[in-house]
């Protein structure tokens, strides 16, 4: 904690300060923790890397929405700022007495010990035992700086921090217990400069030991040997190798009886390791066979020997016994309460996973929640007046089971402070410049018109002009400027590729008597939002589009990127477009049907009755624009012409009615609590964030079905239904 104030608040620090245990303030701005898991989200989110200053600003900016993120702010906002006050109030220069005084009453302030309820543990004994040791040697550092005349040198908090540090890495506590038949787990550097009577030397194995040279090392070898050769202090890969070889024999000549070399031989997905070639070399040097070499290949949890080492191996020795029809151990695991109490979530997950193997069915442990309770809560957060958007309906048809993780449960992986381009925002800010550029380009010729229609050069000037002063209302320092650069930078590149595409776009509609020219952006359907930019296209209304299911209307919100018109024999058409800046997918009319793929088909829909207000309009093609992959390479094509009128093609008609079904589907799906572990995408454990609370694994391994296949004498009916 004390580094948090003394580097003015680091991304890390300041994360680990906010979740420790020994942080527990009785400030009613802690709000019994909640607030300190607020910072800690707007923290990871804000990714500020280091400053109050700033962090705090920031944090008043998102307290200004009106939604439960500003409530969150707001709430970090007031308990970080009482954290700074407490930071302030730390002298400026002290003696190592004075601060032991004033460590000691910030830790009363920050309840260090709050959360320590029983004394009589060992960990709560010795934190205090070294606690009261830190204070005795603070006070007696002051009477040694006296002896030695140097009793007027006030300290720092830096330097008060050095101090600590020093005494904490020479000062050992004194046993509380006879350590006889203790094991002390160190690292090679802790073990360097000990006498250890036996020795177990682990992780011996050729990618751990020597450490292998990090990929992220930002100079390459020959860079860094004429670094050295200006002596900077670089240590190279010769020196590191030299000092990792001291490193292995200092810690293999510590042992005085007995000496254990180890490496793991599988990796955690049974591929072999390698030995590290240290270990080889002793075999060598030892000669052949003067060394008892022991394989122990054992890839199940459970402990062959029936010797559990810890509570975690006895209880999976428990379970396996009792898989195997013993259940003496389980259950005297499951009825001790003394010190050795098994876990309390033993049964619980017992009990889960045999729900899990039963029957062909999903049920709650699997996401399916069929009770009235469920059903009320759902009801209540997804009822009648709830607005859908797209994606939320595809991310559902995607996986109900992460929809829920998501946003039911609204869990969230934690951000990491990274340096990485923000995808979203550069996402973005495209859309922003393409709709400025569109409608200046517009506004030129007086008229929708297409860029080329301006030319090259003028579009490319345009794009960029208007990308600076997008840029400009997004004010940025430090590194976040440079990231801005390097966005500058690929937009400006992939103008260039968009104006080609547009090229190509244009000439697959020059057959028709009038080609669609691009006419709305950023077309609203559905209420505002606070952050959205302050022009709005005439076409965009706080309505919502509304889906007639016949017993209930479904409201679907929306912003359209792109709205291109035109008129053919008195008729109006249109073509719809959405951008998008990764790659290039396939899209088809399947996709609709399983909801994967409804954003098109609902905009179309939308903008069908916003162009409709006027006079009645007709889908002609609706394309997601992939601007660094090819243009408008997923497409439906949704109108023809027929003797110079536009009809329908039998793609829009049928998708059009799938696409209003599935959603139908999905929100009765929901409501009814039916959230099963089930994506098609058999690759989806790769990368979904919340592989680790799913047990899809066991769902695929027992073969259910979702949705349940239909007994065989319903589908019979169901088809003379459908006759
Ligand atoms: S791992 Fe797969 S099944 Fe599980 S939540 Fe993620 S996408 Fe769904």
């Amino acid at each position: 904690m004390l580094h948090v104030a003394v580097e003015d608040w680091p991304f890390r620090r300041l994360l680990s300060l906010l979740t420790s245990n020994y942080f527990a303030p009785a400030w009613p701005e802690w709000l019994d923790g909640r607030a300190a898991a607020d910072a800690e989200r707007l923290i990871r989110h804000l990714q500020v890397p280091r400053g109050s200053e700033e962090l705090l600003k920031e944090l008043q900016r998102c307290g200004g929405r009106d939604d439960e993120f500003g409530a969150a702010a707001g709430r970090a906002l007031q308990f970080l700022t009482r954290l700074r006050q407490c930071f302030e109030r730390l002298p400026p220069h002290a003696a190592p007495s004075q601060w032991a005084a004033t460590f000691d009453e910030l830790a009363d302030e920050f309840g260090m010990f709050a959360n320590a309820e029983d004394d009589r543990l060992p960990a709560v004994d010795g934190d205090r035992r070294g606690w009261q040791r830190l204070q005795e040697l603070l006070v007696r550092a002051d009477q040694q700086r006296a002896w030695l005349g140097d009793d007027a040198h006030a300290l720092d908090l830096a330097g008060a921090i050095e101090l600590v540090e020093e005494l904490l890495a020479i000062e050992t506590l004194p046993a509380s217990a006879d350590a006889t038949g203790c094991v002390r787990i160190l690292s090679a550097e802790a073990a360097r400069t000990l006498e250890i009577p036996v020795l177990f030397f682990a992780g011996l194995s050729e990618r751990s030991f020597p450490a292998p040279a990090r990929d992220s090392q930002l100079y390459s070898e020959a860079e860094m040997a004429a670094l050295k050769s200006s002596e900077v202090p670089f240590v190279d890969r010769q020196e590191r190798n030299c000092e990792e070889m001291l490193l292995f024999y200092e810690v293999l000549s510590r042992a005085t009886r007995q000496l254990v070399l180890s490496y793991p031989a599988l990796d955690e997905a049974a591929h072999p390791h390698s030995p590290s070639s240290y270990l080889l070399e002793v075999e060598r040097a030892a000669g052949a066979g003067a060394i008892e070499v022991q394989k122990e290949i054992q890839l199940s949890p459970v402990p062959t020997d029936g010797q559990p080492l810890g509570p975690a191996d006895l209880r999976t020795l428990a379970v396996a016994e009792a898989c195997e029809g013993k259940a003496d151990l389980l259950s005297a695991v499951l009825h001790d309460e003394g010190e050795h109490a098994a876990c309390p979530t033993l049964a619980e997950s017992l009990r889960a996973n045999l729900a899990r193997q039963r029957g062909d069915s999903f049920g709650t442990f699997e996401g399916v929640f069929a009770s009235p309770q469920a059903a009320e809560a759902l009801e209540a957060r997804f009822g009648a007046q709830h607005p859908w958007s797209p994606s939320r309906l595809e991310g559902y048809a995607y996986c109900p089971f992460q929809f829920f993780s998501q946003h039911v449960l609204r869990l969230a992986p934690l951000d990491d402070l990274v340096l990485e381009t923000d995808y979203l925002g550069r996402g973005g800010l495209l859309h922003d410049v393409l709709a400025d550029v569109h409608r200046e380009i517009n506004e030129q010729c007086g008229r929708p018109a297409s860029p080329v229609e301006v030319g090259e050069s003028d579009f490319l000037q345009c794009f960029s002009t208007v990308l600076d002063k997008q840029l400009r209302a997004r004010a940025a320092i430090g590194l976040e400027a440079a990231l801005r650069e390097i966005d500058r930078r690929t937009l400006l590149d992939w103008a260039n590729g968009y104006y080609q595409q547009h090229e190509k776009y244009d000439r697959k509609f020059q057959d028709l008597p009038a080609p669609c020219k691009p006419a709305h952006f950023e077309v609203r359907f559905g209420p505002r939002r606070g952050a959205e930019n302050a022009w709005e296209d005439p076409l965009s209304r706080d309505e919502p589009l509304e889906l007639d299911l016949g017993r209930e209307r479904i409201a679907i919100i929306g912003r359209i990127d792109r709205i291109d018109t035109s008129e053919i024999a008195g008729q109006r058409l249109f073509n719809l477009l959405d951008y998008k800046t990764g790659r290039s997918q396939s899209l088809k009319s399947a996709m609709v049907a399983d909801g994967t793929a409804l954003q098109l088909p609902l905009y179309a829909l939308a903008a069908r009755d916003l162009l409709s207000a006027e006079r009645e309009a007709h889908p002609w093609l609706a394309a997601y624009w992939y601007v660094r992959d090819g243009g408008t390479k997923s497409r439906f094509q949704f109108g023809q012409l027929a003797a110079d009128l536009i009809e329908p093609t039998a793609e829009w008609k049928a998708i059009e009615q799938q696409a209003v079904e599935r959603v139908g589907k999905i929100v009765a799906g929901l409501r009814a609590g039916e959230f099963p572990m089930a994506c098609r995408d058999l690759q989806c454990t790769s990368q979904c964030d919340f592989r680790t609370v799913c047990r899809v694994h066991q769902t695929r391994a027992l073969e259910k079905q979702w949705p349940p296949p239909a007994p065989p004498d319903q589908d019979e009916s169901t088809a003379e239904d459908d006759d």
